[in-house]
């Protein structure tokens, strides 16, 4: 079997998709090699190596060591230079590891290797540069002691041991003062040496092998080896790399990059990776071998000063960055070398980027002819794309700023704002023009009005569906919850953090991209995007990022099956959905609207009502609130579809809490305290998810429904005479037997017969449920007969399926991902195997009965790239999302169909 892949001179055995066999560099390597570009010569030793090495109780395969020698051999002979000889510039190679994805720093690479006490001395004669020979063995020792013979830190130790000798000598010979390490000479270096070879002697209890072959040999087994290291084995876990994968090991000759002042070694992006601009980025360091660069031993210089410092090696560097990308047709992130004046390339690989940057480089490289809109498309990192819509922190104020905790990212973005706790001060100190950061153990629906007002919303408990994260994505709030380190004393206005206390109105800054809390204030400002797109504002429209953000949405249009719709309760959220390319609401929450102004005064006096008359009563008086909304909604739509759910959370939820608030509200309605006390009394319940809610409170009070469709019909009749075509498809939640949709169908058709006879009109508009309970999803072909559409309500049906509270899931559902009992978080993202066969059952069954009925989804997951993506394998009509996740599911979506 073939385990060995040369390149060299022009040619290569291996190419860059064989990634798989090859790794990343050493395929990579050989694709360079392939178009000319100046790679020195060497040999990749495939993973499959790896894979039998671990499999053979870390044994080779009999026929390798012949095929190394080979590969030794034909480097010897492109490069007119010999392994291990003491009579003329000997051949030295580097021993590089190589995954099929790249792990930055995760394992291990040595340089120099093949020298020896004879060798060095060939070396240092062939170059007439001891200094050179001396810092080559110098280093060679240090790295091959360290990564192979394992003379590393021991528990007690500040420093590496290699380092300790290093210092030391440099203090007892040159003062304390900082010295570096290319000042050193030769005769420095050869007692450094000396000193390390007595610390091997001593810490591993035998003498630094001199024999080149011994040390490949050793060298190879410690790069395999290190694909078994800790830190190798976390960070696969953490990116879900597989550990049958392996590594493979390249052994390439060394080229120079610390031979003098005309030598370097640097590392480079063919564009700025955090903006995307079509520049030469990176840095070099000039008489330094690579591993100096990344160690931070000295500070790198920015690669344009090599414009002055090296034309001739610059120009060449720069021909080869447009190369790079025109081969590639990507960014490109790459290692590179200059011996006496001569660019050698050491590596390449797709350079990781911001979002911001993908969208720039994707839409440019389309213009630029590089590649075509499919794969612009395809580039973009959907999870990525809400970096350019989210609000920034100035740069450098930031990294002066301190962190005081950490939380969950909820919101993308920055905000920065004086803390209130409770919703109602901070809505009076917005209105003062403050800027304000509400701060809550958690949140309700009480807090709506404080959260709208805030910049952001930091809370101390719950997760990325508990109610603060979901209203913020919904308001594309700057959010950051579930941050532990936070004690909150509500009756005292303080917030505790490690001992330090801030009051009402001292200032706090949140990074809701990071999860970060900062004491004090930093600046501020709205993305270009949502500047261009939502405020219409002119000036942000020439912007470039919001010019290839539109291209880029066009780009998704085009490519995509499903449509995506938006979860808006306003005509605001509608507008900015709308802008951002929704085309249709996909779930209303009527209830969040009976939280606004003194509505909420009507809806308890409804809950609080005695009799039908009573309840009617209230219930009129909550009838034009909602006909408003929905026209507003309808107008704002523009003929875009309206799916409206109707009353779902329990009723105890609108009712207050709190003596005091008891006490207000029994004033305000004339009635006595201790009623309204009953009542809540009444209505509380130990399972209130399970509990009397969703189509369960239309069904005992159908006079709720009946209002509820009465509103929806007026303010589609209004909306009609007036040109704007309403769409209402209704929708009844919780639905598990066919006969509670059939009873609250009932009632809305019997409005809506009576409304449109009472004004005329027809009415376009269609009668459906939510997909939210297992045995929804189980009697679908049943319920299909009744319901036109389906609308999948994952956070109920991931919750109702696992049997997990998505508000109490927090203090288990952490370990759960460590120990990866769930993949990730179940309510972040949909668990494709539990609840997508629910899904795909209740599609498949949906259809059985009506050919066409719509199918949606209107979950949170609806906004989250892998979710969306399931969505469009099992064939849903559309995703519907948070306002500002429209544009990240129309990516999704996109990415799906293409
Ligand atoms: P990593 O995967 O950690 O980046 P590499 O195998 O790329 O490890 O090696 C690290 C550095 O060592 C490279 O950036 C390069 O500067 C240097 N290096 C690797 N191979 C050679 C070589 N053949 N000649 C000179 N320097 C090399
Ligand atoms: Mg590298
Ligand atoms: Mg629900």
């Amino acid at each position: 079997a073939k385990y060995v892949y040369s390149w060299g001179a022009g040619k290569a055995d291996g190419n860059g998709t064989m990634k798989p066999l090859l790794g990343g560099k050493g395929a990579n390597l050989a694709e360079m090699g392939r178009i000319g570009l100046p790679v020195p010569a060497g040999f990749t030793i495939s993973t499959e190596v790896c894979t039998y090495y671990y499999d053979n109780k870390r044994t080779y395969p009999a026929a390798l060591q012949a095929q190394i020698a080979a590969g030794i051999g034909k480097i010897e002979k492109i490069m007119g230079v010999t392994f291990g000889d003491a009579t003329r510039f000997p051949l030295l190679v580097a021993v590089r590891s190589g995954a099929r994805d790249s792990m930055p720093g995760m394992m291990d690479t040595i340089l120099n290797l093949g020298l020896n006490d004879e060798t060095v001395i060939a070396l240092e004669r062939a170059t007439q540069n001891p200094r050179f020979a001396w810092d080559c063995y110098r280093r060679f020792i240090q790295m091959y002691g360290d990564v192979v013979l394992g003379v590393q830190k021991r528990a007690g130790e500040d420093h590496e041991p290699f380092e300790t000798v290093l210092e030391t000598y440099k203090d007892e010979t040159y003062g304390n003062g900082h010295l570096e390490d290319n000042k050193l000479t030769a005769d420095d270096l050869k007692t450094i040496i000396d000193r390390f070879k007595a610390l091997v002697k001593e810490r591993t209890g035998k003498a630094f092998p001199s024999d080149p072959w011994q040390q490949l040999e050793g060298a190879v087994s410690a790069v395999f080896g290190s694909w078994m290291n800790d830190r190798a084995i976390v960070y696969r876990r953490k990116y879900n790399i597989p550990a049958e994968w392996g590594t493979a090991v390249n052994v390439q000759a060394m080229v120079f990059g610390n031979t003098g002042d005309e030598s370097g070694s640097g590392v480079a992006f063919t564009r700025d990776p955090a903006t995307g601009e079509k520049v030469f980025y990176g840095e070099f360091l000039l008489n330094a071998q690579g591993e100096d660069v990344v160690a931070g031993v000295r500070t790198p210089e920015a690669v344009a000063e090599l414009a002055k410092q090296m034309p001739k090696a610059y120009k060449e560097l720069d021909r080869i960055r447009k190369v790079l990308e025109t081969h590639f047709k990507d960014m490109q992130d790459f290692e590179f070398t200059i011996q006496d004046g001569t660019v050698y390339m050491l590596q390449t690989r797709n350079g990781k980027r911001t979002g911001v940057a993908a969208v720039r480089i994707a839409t440019e490289m389309v213009k630029e002819g590089l590649i075509d809109w499919k794969t612009a498309v395809m580039r973009v990192p959907a999870d990525q794309l809400d970096q350019v819509l989210a609000p920034i922190f100035d740069r450098v104020a930031v990294k002066k700023a301190n962190v005081i905790a950490r939380g969950l990212p909820a919101g993308p973005g920055a905000a920065s704002g004086e803390i209130y706790f409770n919703a109602d001060r901070a809505v009076e100190a917005a209105a003062k023009d403050k800027k304000v950061l509400l701060v809550r153990v958690e949140t309700s629906p009480e807090d709506l009005r404080g959260m709208i007002a805030a910049e952001g919303i930091l809370t101390a408990r719950g997760g990325v569906s508990s109610h603060a994260a979901l209203v913020a994505r919904q308001m594309g709030k700057v959010c950051v919850c579930g941050a532990a380190a936070l004690h909150v004393d509500y009756n005292k206005r303080t917030l505790t953090v490690d001992g330090t206390v801030y009051n009402e109105g001292d200032w706090l800054s949140i990074d809701g991209t990071a999860g970060e809390v900062y004491a004090g204030r930093i600046e501020t400002g709205a993305s270009e995007v949502i500047q261009g797109l939502v405020e219409n504002d002119a000036e942000a429209k020439k912007g470039r990022t919001f010019k290839n953000f539109v291209q880029l949405m066009k780009w998704c249009a085009e490519g995509t099956r499903m449509t995506v719709r938006t979860n808006a309760d306003t005509p605001e959220q509608v507008r900015n959905a709308l802008a951002f390319g929704a085309v249709g609401i996909g779930l209303t929450r009527t209830e969040h609207m009976f939280f606004e102004g003194d509505r909420i005064d009507a809806m308890r006096e409804m809950i609080l009502a005695e009799s039908l008359e009573a309840r009617q009563e209230a219930l009129a008086k909550l009838l034009p609130y909602q006909r408003e909304d929905f026209f507003g909604i309808f107008k704002e739509l523009k003929g875009y579809p309206a799916t409206i759910r109707f009353l779902d959370p329990p009723l105890h939820e609108f009712l207050p809490n709190s003596g005091d608030q008891q006490k207000d509200l029994a004033k305000k309605l004339g009635i006595p305290v201790e009623k309204i006390q009953q009542r809540v009394h009444d209505l509380h319940e130990f399972n209130p998810m399970l509990g009397f809610r969703g189509c369960r409170l239309g069904i005992r009070y159908p006079e709720i429904t009946a209002m509820q469709a009465r509103a929806v019909f007026e303010a589609a009749a209004d909306a009609n005479k007036k040109g704007y075509k309403a769409k209402p498809e209704i929708m009844i939640p919780l639905v598990g037997f066919k006969k509670e949709l059939d009873l609250q169908v009932e009632v809305v058709h019997e409005v809506a017969r009576k409304v449109q006879a009472e004004r005329k009109t027809t009415i376009n508009y269609s009668v459906g449920t939510m997909i939210e309970v297992p045995r929804g999803a189980l009697t679908a072909d049943e319920i299909a007969q009744t319901a036109e559409f389906f609308s999948f309500g994952t956070n109920d049906l991931t919750q109702t399926t696992l049997g997990m509270s998505r508000d109490d899931s927090g203090s288990f559902l952490p370990p759960y991902e460590e120990l990866e009992i769930v993949k990730k978080n179940p309510f972040a993202t949909i668990d494709q195997t539990g609840v997508g066969a629910l899904m795909r059952i209740a599609v498949e069954k949906g259809r059985q009965t009506r050919k066409d009925i719509k199918l949606g989804i209107c979950g949170e997951h609806g906004g989250e790239p892998d979710s969306v993506k399931f969505c469009d394998a099992i064939g849903l009509d559309y995703v519907s999302c948070s306002p500002f996740r429209v544009p990240v599911a129309r990516l999704a979506a996109a990415q799906a169909a293409l």
